[in-house]
């Protein structure tokens, strides 16, 4: 069986993790068995180039043309810097071409699109995608040139989505059947089918992204199409940590998570997982590893169906900060008949997720992260109920397997966030984990505080 290889932004930033990225690929294929199959590489854009692009592309708002273009030149030409660090001769020479090509299509689109002053999702995404596109060429050749057969392998041919651009969501059946038909006869011939993550294309050819981070989920994807045996994340982390390394200092490696719990603490801020991985992993059952591209030689974290159960009841805590707060309050004096049902509809109705609910006898409190359709929504509930919005608001998840069977730990978690506020608390049905929604501002100490308390 084959495996996939995610390497992410960090991993890739440059010619010196390039050069790991190809010593792990090959240290792979060394320990595989003889006559396995060769790895699928999937890979993020170099670091910080989605940034770079996606700032050059809103430059188009304020029809600056100029400082649009002087932004994609010095990505160009930072991508052939480190072209020139992996590669040489007529391998140099064909990426260098290809480098170049990529972003001045992309240059030129955002020239003549200038005039309009307007940047729809559409063209974000096409934008964006021209990071990935070019990182997976680069890591192609710099395989190629250490001695791996590698071939690159256009993502937009595989990942096949639905039109929600930023966000798509890949058609599954469609893009196992792209997958077996573009990158199982290269793995029969024995090379890396090397391509770029986070992108793909609608049924019709245009360009999406699976929203930030989706690389991740395209490893799931493929790994899901192909049947691998595992799929590996290798990052700039030693795994899974018991919290966010940005907010709380020095957190422990979790050794093993189940799949549940992996996906909620992604869904709820740790973002070396991208929330949507897991559900490709789960449908066939994938074990998901998440590795250090520094440090080869330090175990992860494994993320399967059964985990070895941990020592104490919780396994990690994970934050989502900059959250909004809508409250709902109905405007008959009592919770009417429909009255969650016609709630709900708007939401859906904008495509807008809910992350956190609660309800008292009159009125719902919910979160969302994503506030683009924001007005829209506080419009349309209007309409049957009094709204208002309170943001810069978070959310805190403790999560745990077997947090229900210790009666004691919602009394420790409350304890440990004496004085600070609390807007809304909430123990889901799968009893996995105890979610608290705070002030922004209140996340540091609040995560300390809960961190020291349980770890
Ligand atoms: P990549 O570019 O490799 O995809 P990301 O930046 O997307 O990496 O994700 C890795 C980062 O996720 C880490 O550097 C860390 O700051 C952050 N992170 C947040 N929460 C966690 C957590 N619970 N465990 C590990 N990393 C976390
Ligand atoms: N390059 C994309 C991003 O920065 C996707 C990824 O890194 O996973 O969001
Ligand atoms: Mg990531």
């Amino acid at each position: 069986m084959s495996v996939v290889m995610k390497f992410g932004g960090t991993s890739v930033a440059d010619a010196d993790a390039i050069g790991r990225l190809a010593a792990i690929v090959r240290r792979q294929i060394a320990r595989q068995e003889a006559g396995g199959k060769p790895p699928i590489v999937v890979v993020s854009a170099l670091s910080k180039v989605t940034d770079g692009l996606l700032e050059a592309a809103r430059l188009i708002e304020t029809g600056d043309r100029d400082l649009a273009t002087s932004r994609l030149n010095d990505l160009v030409e930072r991508h052939v810097a480190v072209a020139t660090g992996v590669t040489s001769a007529a391998r140099l020479a064909a990426l260098t071409r290809d480098l170049r090509a990529e972003f001045a299509a992309t240059s030129d689109m955002v020239r003549a699109l200038a005039a309009l002053h307007e940047v729809s999702p559409r063209l974000l995404d096409v934008v964006a995608a021209t990071g990935e596109l070019a990182s997976s060429r680069l890591v192609a050749a710099a395989l190629a040139e250490s001695g791996v057969p590698a071939a690159w392998i256009d993502a937009r041919q595989v990942v096949v989505t639905d039109g929600e651009y930023t966000a798509a969501v890949p058609d599954m059946a469609a893009t196992c059947t792209r997958a077996r038909r573009t990158i199982t006869p290269v793995i029969g011939r024995g090379e890396v089918a090397v391509l770029g993550g986070f992108i793909g294309a609608t049924a019709e050819g245009v360009t999406t992204t699976l929203g930030r981070g989706g690389s991740d989920y395209s490893a799931a994807i493929v790994g899901a199409c192909l049947d691998v045996g595992e799929i590996q994340i290798w990052t700039d982390v030693d795994g899974m940590l018991t919290a966010d390394p940005r907010v709380v200092p020095e957190p422990r490696v979790v050794p093993q998570l189940s799949f549940a719990e992996a996906s909620e603490l992604a869904y709820f801020g740790a973002k070396v997982l991208h929330p949507s991985t897991i559900l490709p992993a789960v449908a066939k059952n994938i074990p998901v590893r998440i590795l250090n591209s520094r440090r080869l030689d330090n175990p992860g974290t494994l993320i399967t169906a059964n985990p070895q159960p941990a020592d104490g009841h919780l396994t990690a805590i994970a934050c989502k900060r900059d959250v909004t707060v809508i409250d709902i309050t109905s405007s008959r004096m009592l919770m009417a008949h429909g009255f969650l049902r016609r709630l709900f509809e708007v939401f859906e109705r904008f495509k807008t997720a809910v992350d956190v609910v609660t309800t008292s006898e009159v009125s719902v409190s919910v979160t969302v992260d994503d506030t683009r359709r924001l007005d829209a929504i506080v419009d349309n509930l209007r309409g049957f109920a009094e709204v208002s919005c309170e943001r810069e608001m978070a959310i805190i998840c403790t999560v745990g397997e077997d947090i229900h069977e210790d009666p004691k730990a919602f009394g420790r978690a409350l304890a440990a966030l004496d004085s600070i506020p609390l807007r809304m608390v909430s123990q889901a049905a799968s009893r996995r984990n105890i979610t608290f929604v705070l002030r922004d501002a209140d996340v540091p100490e609040a995560m300390m505080r809960l961190h020291k308390a349980f770890f």
